[in-house]
């Protein structure tokens, strides 16, 4: 149930989408605002429905805390479920207590949603344990920012440098010398094994590993920038046997999925799951065809058609889109025969327990007709075609030269993605990336159209371009590039296998 006026603090984890509880999801998806930080992951808001208001609090906090304390007061008071999302946990170091009490002070009512804090999740993907029989039975936490010169949290390294087991030290980046320096001097071994993580749990993830006598000149050489979390202590050496993270295929490679919307969360789970930073940048999305009455038409004679054929799995999910809008019952879609020309097509009307009767063995307009023809003579046969607005006219021109009644309907329209809900755009544009993923040649030609590839090639010399197969290959040989690779296997697990072939060190040995 969907709470008026409430404001969740939602812990949206350390950075990995998947760490995200599945309350927050929930909540996210019931949000009228999602007011978040740069810490949280911002794919997240896909989760959110397109509707609501994201306000982004800025790179480096830019909005004062007085004023998102405001704002999310603000929001709450007409009445919107707002959703506040904060890296990690809410009430680990990021002021989230403070919202809570300003919230208890106005009486708007508040809920909670614990988060997978960086303090666990970060050691964990840096392959080390906090705690371990053999090295420790205890882990401290601290900041690494804290106010020398404020009496009531500043810290006392000296007794912090006494105390035995593991520390985990946050916000220690920027004055890395100085803390790693006074615990020293208050009595630390200067061999205690340190490691820094910067960005941990996503595929930018980024460890140096020294003492903490050496890693303050390492990890400056390394370049390593907040967020990053340093943890002290002998486990860090267990870190050699247990790094899966890091040997992930294809961690360290940042990949951008351009399948559109819907179709690519399992495409850009399944690469994130490898170890992949992944960007989605859908290029097209589904909607209306622009003229209706003839879907309106043609499903007032769905009973007199001997065939339905369906040309994409797009195609099947808009006519029961509208097929539901006007039928109640399953039963009103006749007698028909189905097609499918494709497996793809085949599988999503499967999925609907609809069997296909007839599936060409390949997909030219040649062979679709001659599998009708092989089916039964069609001269006179009544059929429906449900495609693309802007699918050629070549198949149902063959079909009515053989005899074939034909209606060719627009069911759907592809029309360009402009919408960037977590900001993906900026961070490719910006940051550049290592792959892009085409898998077909319409998302070739939308993202050229959106961002001009030679360009964006010129600007990034190492981002590589990966092709589902020939098709999709033509189209990027059609802009004068060449894909880095192509897969073998014409399919998303295709184009995985020779990414990872592809970013094996081996692979790219002496480059
Ligand atoms: N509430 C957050 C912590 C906020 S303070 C939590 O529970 O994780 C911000 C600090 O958290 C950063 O300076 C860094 O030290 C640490 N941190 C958060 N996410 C991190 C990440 N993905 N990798 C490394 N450190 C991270």
């Amino acid at each position: 149930m969907k709470l008026k006026g409430t404001v969740y603090l939602v812990g949206a984890g350390p950075g990995d989408a998947g760490l995200l509880t599945l309350r927050g999801a929930e909540l996210l998806r019931q949000a009228d605002v999602v007011i978040y930080d740069a810490l949280a992951n911002p794919e997240l808001l896909r989760l959110a429905s397109a509707t609501a208001e994201f306000i982004s609090r800025g790179k480096n906090m830019a909005m004062p805390q007085a004023e998102i304390t405001e704002l999310i007061i603000a929001r709450a008071k007409e009445g919107k479920t707002v959703v506040r999302l904060k890296g990690g946990d809410p009430f680990v170091f990021g002021r989230g207590g403070e919202e809570a009490e300003a919230l208890a002070a106005e009486k708007i009512p508040f809920q909670i949603i614990p988060g997978v804090s960086s303090i666990t999740a970060v050691p964990n993907y840096a392959g080390i344990p906090l705690t371990h029989r053999e090295h420790c039975s205890s882990f401290t936490v601290f900041t690494g920012h804290s106010d020398a010169a404020d009496a009531a949290t500043a810290l006392r390294y000296d007794q912090i440098a006494k105390i035995p087991g593991t520390k985990v030290v946050l916000m220690g980046t920027e004055k890395l010398e100085d803390w790693t320096k006074a615990l020293i001097a208050n009595g630390m071994s200067p061999e205690t094994p340190v490691a820094i993580i910067q960005r941990g749990t996503t595929g930018r993830q980024k460890t140096v590993a020294g003492t903490i006598a050496t890693i303050a000149k390492l990890a400056a050489e390394k370049d390593i920038t907040p967020p990053a979390l340093t943890i002290i202590g002998d486990v860090v050496k267990l870190r050699a046997k247990l790094n899966w993270f890091e040997h992930l295929p294809l961690f360290g490679q940042r990949i951008v999925v351009t399948r559109r919307t819907g179709q690519a969360g399992k495409f850009a789970g399944q690469l994130a799951q490898l170890g992949a930073d992944v960007l989605q940048v859908p290029t097209i999305k589904i909607t209306h065809p622009t003229e209706r009455d003839a879907i309106v038409d043609a499903f007032m004679e769905l009973n007199s058609y001997e065939w339905l054929i369906f040309t994409s799995a797009n195609g099947v999910t808009a006519f029961f889109d509208f097929f539901f809008k006007r039928f109640h019952d399953l039963r009103d879609i006749g007698g028909a025969r189905i097609a499918a020309v494709g497996p793809a097509t085949a599988a999503k009307l499967r999925e609907l327990h609809l069997q296909v009767d007839l599936m060409p063995e390949e997909f030219t307009v040649k062979k679709v007709v001659e599998a009708f023809k092989k089916y039964q003579n069609i001269e006179n046969v009544k059929m429906c075609l449900f495609r693309a607005e802007i699918a050629t006219p070549e198949l149902p021109k063959a079909l009515i030269e053989d005899g074939a009644i034909v209606d060719d309907i627009a069911i759907y329209r592809t029309v360009p993605e402009t919408a960037d809900p977590a900001g993906t755009i900026e961070r490719l544009t910006e940051e550049g990336a290592d792959w892009v993923t085409f898998t077909s040649s319409s998302t070739v030609e939308h993202f050229h159209a959106r961002f001009d590839l030679p360009k964006l090639l010129r600007k990034f010399p190492n981002l590589k371009l990966a092709s589902i197969g020939p098709e999709t290959s033509k189209a990027i040989h059609a802009l004068k590039l060449k894909p880095a690779v192509e897969a073998k296997d014409h399919t998303t697990e295709g184009l995985i296998a020779a990414l990872i072939k592809a970013s094996k060190p081996t692979a790219t040995a002496g480059t």
